[in-house]
């Protein structure tokens, strides 16, 4: 089975009002462990709300989904926050570092809520920091860093509790194209380490990468494309 899968999962904001919105509507996906997949479509077309919803942000409508195997309906508020601590790392565009952080503390802080020791927690950022190329730069702030490092601190924060699933938000979107190459060949080599890997963009040389490309048009899966 999948590490994500998704069976009619549905998501409707306003419900019964005026403002209505179907913003997804039976999607179905599986997307197995080690998968590099990309989501592509146009503004509106309900990418965020599905990611939203794979990263158990937010609860859908309809339709059940399986995160690593665990139906996330059976959980409650607390038991969803638990299990997006354990299986997701998230990875946005504007890689949302604290600035007045070194990029050592940047890493270490989502653990705070893992119930692990500081010391724990320091040894393993900085071997994630190692894992992203980043050995040498632990103790830099995010404005003493370039675009491509800011973004390798932000997978290597994303990545410290080792979570089989890593969403990204248009994780290329700010950077030039060659240092967008970097972060692609980045994902690459988790996805070879096991890691599954969705990622959503506008950018068709960016989703090229990937395995897979989903597209979604009205907040239906309309295409699914070998890349
Ligand atoms: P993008 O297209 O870059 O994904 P959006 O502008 O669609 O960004 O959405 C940005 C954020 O605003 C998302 O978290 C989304 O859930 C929220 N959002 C989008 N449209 C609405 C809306 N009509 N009402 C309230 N929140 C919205
Ligand atoms: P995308 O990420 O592809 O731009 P979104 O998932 O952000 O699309 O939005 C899908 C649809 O849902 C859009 O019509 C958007 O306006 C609406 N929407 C998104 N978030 C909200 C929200 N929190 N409340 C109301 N409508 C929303």
């Amino acid at each position: 089975t999948g590490v994500i899968e998704t069976r009619a999962l549905g998501k409707v904001y306003a419900a019964g009002s005026e403002a209505e919105v179907v913003a997804l509507c039976d999607v179905d996906m599986r997307i197995g462990r080690g998968e590099f997949v990309a989501i592509m479509g146009p503004s509106g077309s309900g990418k965020s709300t599905l990611m939203n919803l794979l990263g158990c942000l937010d609860t859908p409508s309809a339709g059940t989904y399986w995160c690593d195997g665990i139906d996330v309906a059976s959980l409650d508020a607390e038991g969803r926050a638990r299990l997006r601590l354990d299986k997701i790392g998230f990875v946005f565009q504007g890689f949302n570092l604290l600035p007045r952080m070194d990029a050592l503390e940047n890493v270490a802080m989502p653990m705070g809520y893992a119930n692990v020791h500081r010391e724990q927690r320091l040894k393993r950022a900085h071997e994630a920091l190692e894992a992203v190329g980043l050995g040498n730069r632990q103790h830099h702030r995010p404005s003493e860093m370039s675009g491509g490092q800011q973004q390798r601190v932000a997978i290597a924060r994303a990545l410290i509790n080792r979570p089989p699933i890593l969403l990204a938000d248009e994780p290329t979107g700010a950077l030039d194209s060659k240092t967008g190459e970097e972060i692609l060949a980045l994902f690459k080599r988790l996805q070879q380490e096991d890691h599954t890997v969705v990622l959503i963009t506008h950018d068709p040389d960016v989703a090229h990468h990937c395995d897979r490309i989903f597209t979604m048009r009205d907040g239906c899966l309309t295409e699914e494309t070998r890349a």
